[in-house]
This record gives structure tokens, C-alpha cells and sequence, in this order.
């Protein structure tokens, strides 16, 4: 545990980050946590984020080293897709029981899994979490590791991230921490070159990284490691000999990417892959990047060749949603999609934002959402549910854009809602999910479902049927004649529960 809090402090003293260095050396020691809200959902624990950057590496067996209950919480609860190996979707686990806790059997049992594992699906490498039972308990994880390692012939990584020492981005950093310790260096690539880059915090969510992929090999690039995102072990191994990095979602792997820039020399910057703009910037820096590492100076010309070329069939394929979509307002509560590079898209086909939340957005960004918008009050740091459904009540907005947690809101206001958060299933990245984002936000305005759900109820339809004997079966029978009006009493249900709009 000792080793485990020295990573803890130095993990929560990262230079790379704005909020970081903003805070004095007492409130640095505090870390980034914050208290939590008595009566609202707590949040994944350490190694539910752990667990999140490292499932998507595809060929790796997970292994969680706890009860059956930890790996039934953090099982696959992002879209991340694979273009190969599906190992990374079975479920493995020491299952310790309580006999095993009081027989002191959790090393043993762990090891005997990973020779299984071995024995089974030889894979390339095992990673191995440590979750809160079994960090209390003092097994030593790091330990038989090292030993199976040795006896068994591949890499076995341990992932020291028991959910009691903080937060989901603390076990996001820590699995970026195991990386560096452990997989990162520990292999030479044969066919490194100058136009190898590094793409960090890219999950791969509905396969979204594949619409990216394809402009960077155009542009003579090439993926020396996607981490985590259909990541393979080999790859991530010899990350280290790629020119340069470009980190995503930077509240997550922010550590690997300076630590890769301290150890190895590659630069980094960060950028998104969401927007139109947000792409063409992103490949240029790359290509800059590179340039600088000593790649061929052409490459910064042929990127703008292919960012005009993308831009103009980008926006001429959204032109043809303006007449539908013109004058339609959104909100936008987007948790950790850059706001304002979807906002500055949705404007320029004639959509109005009727409020965007600027919670995970750098001061930059805060600074152009403002210049984009015309009422500065439509930047909302964060809005309560209540505020939100009043909004979609009042028909001041169209559609509302979020993550899975708000659906509900909308449903109950009988609003159109779009999922754009990690549990979406359309994938929203470069140009041409900018294009995919707008098609779905057409078809959600559009969908004639709605019209249907703000009909009155069927039994309202029939008069007062309850007040006949038999009056609790025809509105049964009125309710379920057809998939429509079953629908439509999920909505009525959820909505008498939470009062009338
Ligand atoms: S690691 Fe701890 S907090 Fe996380 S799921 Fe397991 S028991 Fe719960």
C-alpha cells in the first residue's frame, strides 16, 4: 500500500493539468474528488475507471481479482468495438467467496486463474485489478504477477486500482500509470517510422475511430498505438517509438501522455475528433507535429488539400438537412463531447442552441462557446434535472442532447432526446459522424413517435372507464393494442410518477 500512495500523490500532481496547477500544494495533496451529494449517484469507483481505458485493449484477458460483484458493475459499460480479437469481452474473475477471504486463499486462487487463462486463450498478456476486497485483505498482487510472469511466459500486468482510494479519473490515470509501468517500452518495433502517431484517450466507442483512421493513413500517417480504443498489446508495447501524440479526452490519460513526452520525447497536444472544425485542427496538428519530428514538410500541404476537400463534402452533405432542420433549437447537455465544435456545426445549418453546459470544457473553449452564442446565459455549467425538464416543458427547445442519465427528463417532457455520450450507438467522430450527428438529430426531431405520445391517453379518449366493473380491461385492452400506444404507457407511467408538465 505504501507504493500504492506514492502513486496516488504523484498521480494527483500532474503538471499537464490547467486545474492542477491552478490549485496551491495543499489543495494538490486533496486530489481532484469531489464530496459527494447526499442522495445523487456516487460515480464509478477507481477501478471501474481503470477498468474503463483498459477493457478496449481487445486482445488482453481482464482478469478482476475480487467477488463476483465488481466485474459484473464494470463489464463492457462503454460501446468500445474491436476490429479483431473479442477475448477482451469475456468476463474473467478469481470470484472469491467468503471461505476464501477467511482460508486466506485469494493469491492462490489468483494465480491458479491466470494459469488457466494461460493455458486456455494464450493471449498476448493478462491484466490483473485489484479491487477493494481484495487490496484490504493484503494480497499482493504485484507479487504473483511477477511470479506467474516468470513461470507461465508472458507478460502479466498487474492494475493496481482498488475502488476505496478515489474516484473513476484517479483509476482512469492509474490504468494509464500500469501502462507506463509495465507495457509501454517493453518491445522494439521492426517497422517504426517518422509518420507514426499515438492517439490516447480514444475509445473507439460504435467504432467511431474507424471513421477517423482512414484520413490519417490518406495523409501517409500510421496508428502505432490507439490506447485504449481496439488496442492491441503489441502495439501499446511499442508505443513508445511513435513522433507524436494526440490525447483526446484529456481529463483521462493526461499523465501517460506528459510521462510519454518526458521518458520517450514524443510531443503531444490535445485535441477532438468531434466537429468539423475540431477535425481539420486536429489533423493539422498532427501533421505539424510530425513535420517537426523530422517527416517529410509536404505532409503539412497534403493536409490541407485533404481538410478542404473533406470540409466540402462535409458540408454540402449537411446542407441538405438545413431546409428540415433550420430554426430548430437544441440543448445541449453534453458531459465530454467538446461543446462548442458541435455547436459552431449545428449553427451553421441553421439550428439555434438554446443552452450548451460548459462543465468539462477548457477556459478556450468556454471563451469561443461565448463568442458562438447570442445570450451568454445559454453557457450553463451544469442545470438541474428540474431546470432542464421546465425547459423541454416549455418548448424552448426541440431536442436535448445528452447522455443516457437525462433521457428520462425528456421522456417524461414527450421531447425528442439524442444520446451523444458513451453509451451512444452511432458513431459521431470526423467529418463524417459530424454528418451521422446531424442525420440522427433529423431523425429524432422527425420521428412521428412523438406526435403520437402527446395524444391525450386512450383512457381519456373513452371517458372514464375505470368507473365501469369492467372498466380496468378496456383500458388494459385500449392501452396495448398496438406497439404505439404501448409505448405511449411507458411514457404516461413514467410521467405520472413524476407529475404532470
Ligand atoms: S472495487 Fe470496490 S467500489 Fe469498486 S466495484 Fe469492487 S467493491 Fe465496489
Amino acid at each position: 500500500m505504501p507504493a500504492l500512495k506514492a502513486k496516488i500523490d504523484d498521480v494527483f500532481n500532474e503538471p499537464g493539468c490547467d486545474k492542477n496547477r491552478g490549485k496551491d500544494e495543499k489543495a494538490r495533496k486533496k486530489g481532484c474528488s469531489k464530496p459527494l451529494t447526499p442522495g445523487a449517484a456516487a460515480g464509478g469507483c477507481a477501478f471501474d475507471g481503470a477498468k474503463i481505458v483498459l477493457q478496449p485493449v481487445t486482445d488482453v484477458a481482464h482478469l478482476i481479482h475480487a467477488p463476483l460483484a465488481c466485474e459484473g458493475n464494470s463489464w463492457d459499460n462503454r460501446g468500445a468495438a474491436s476490429s479483431g480479437s473479442s477475448l477482451w469481452r469475456t468476463s474473467f474473475t478469481t470470484d472469491l467467496t467468503e471461505l476464501d477471504i477467511v482460508m486466506g486463499q485469494g493469491e492462490r486462487k489468483l494465480f491458479r486463474a491466470i494459469r488457466e487463462i494461460a493455458e486456455t486463450f494464450s493471449p498476448p498478456a493478462i491484466f490483473v485489478y485489484s479491487t477493494c476486497v481484495t487490496a484490504l485483505i493484503g494480497d499482493d498482487i504485484e507479487t504473483v504477477c511477477r511470479r506467474a510472469s516468470e513461470k507461465f511466459g508472458l507478460p502479466v500486468v498487474p492494475v493496481n486500482a482498488p475502488g476505496f482510494v478515489g474516484s473513476k479519473n484517479l483509476g482512469n490515470k492509474l490504468a494509464g500509470e500500469a501502462l507506463l509501468d509495465h507495457v509501454i517500452g517493453t518491445e522494439e518495433p521492426d517497422d517504426a517510422t517518422d509518420m507514426d502517431v499515438n492517439i490516447l484517450g480514444e475509445f473507439n466507442l460504435s467504432g467511431e475511430f474507424w471513421l477517423v483512421k482512414p484520413l490519417l493513413e490518406r495523409l501517409g500517417m500510421r496508428i502505432r498505438a490507439c490506447i485504449p480504443g481496439d488496442a492491441r498489446y503489441h502495439d501499446i508495447a511499442t508505443a513508445h517509438r511513435a513522433r507524436a501524440t494526440m490525447m483526446v479526452c484529456s481529463t483521462a490519460l493526461i499523465n501517460l501522455a506528459r510521462k510519454m513526452e518526458e521518458r520517450f520525447g514524443i510531443p503531444y497536444f490535445e485535441g477532438s475528433f468531434y466537429g468539423i472544425s475540431d477535425t481539420s485542427e486536429a489533423l493539422r496538428q498532427l501533421a505539424s507535429l510530425l513535420v517537426r519530428g523530422g517527416a517529410d514538410p509536404a505532409l503539412a500541404e497534403r493536409t490541407e488539400h485533404l481538410v478542404a476537400e473533406e470540409e466540402a463534402i462535409a458540408w454540402a452533405r449537411l446542407e441538405a438537412f438545413r431546409p428540415r432542420l433550420a430554426g430548430k433549437r437544441v440543448l445541449l447537455n453534453t458531459g465530454g463531447v467538446k461543446s462548442w465544435s458541435v455547436v459552431h456545426a449545428l449553427q451553421e445549418i441553421g439550428m439555434e442552441i438554446v443552452g450548451t453546459s460548459v462543465k468539462k470544457s477548457t477556459p478556450e473553449d468556454k471563451e469561443r462557446i461565448k463568442q458562438l452564442l447570442k445570450e451568454e446565459n445559454h453557457a450553463f455549467e451544469s442545470m438541474a434535472p428540474r431546470d432542464l425538464y421546465t425547459m423541454l416543458c416549455d418548448h424552448k427547445a426541440d431536442i436535448m442532447l445528452s447522455g443516457g442519465r437525462t433521457q428520462f427528463i425528456a421522456l417524461k417532457a414527450k421531447m425528442p432526446w439524442l444520446d451523444i455520450n458513451q453509451e451512444r450507438h452511432h458513431a459521431y467522430a470526423g467529418y463524417d459522424g459530424m454528418v451521422e450527428l446531424v442525420r440522427q438529430i433529423d431523425i429524432a426531431i422527425h420521428n412521428p413517435i412523438w406526435e403520437t405520445v402527446r395524444l391525450a391517453s386512450p383512457w381519456d379518449e373513452v371517458g372514464n372507464l375505470t368507473a365501469s366493473p369492467a372498466g380496468g380491461d378496456r383500458k388494459e385492452e385500449a392501452m396495448s393494442a398496438t406497439p404505439v400506444r404501448a409505448f405511449r404507457k411507458f411514457v404516461n407511467s413514467v410521467t405520472d410518477e413524476m407529475g404532470e408538465c
